[in-house]
């Protein structure tokens, strides 16, 4: 099961294991309704893999050569 991220108008933003097609969950701070937030991340890496894959070696290159043996 995927993991959601839920956020409420209140401003919680709250991770939840729930059912594919749950829009949203009750709010653990006010006990309102916290809608679905349809995840950046996982969108990215499921259209994208290419370029994700791109950029991170890219990344490591410099991170590398910056910090000597790390
Ligand atoms: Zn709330």
């Amino acid at each position: 099961m995927p993991v959601y991220e839920f956020e409420c108008s209140c401003g919680t933003i709250s991770e939840d294991l729930v059912r594919v097609g749950t829009r949203s969950i009750t709010c653990p701070q006010c006990g309102g309704r916290a809608k679905k937030i349809m995840s950046p991340c996982a969108f990215e890496l499921k259209g994208g893999g290419w370029y994700a894959d791109g950029y991170a070696s890219s990344k490591s290159t410099i991170s590398g050569s910056a910090s000597g043996d790390k």
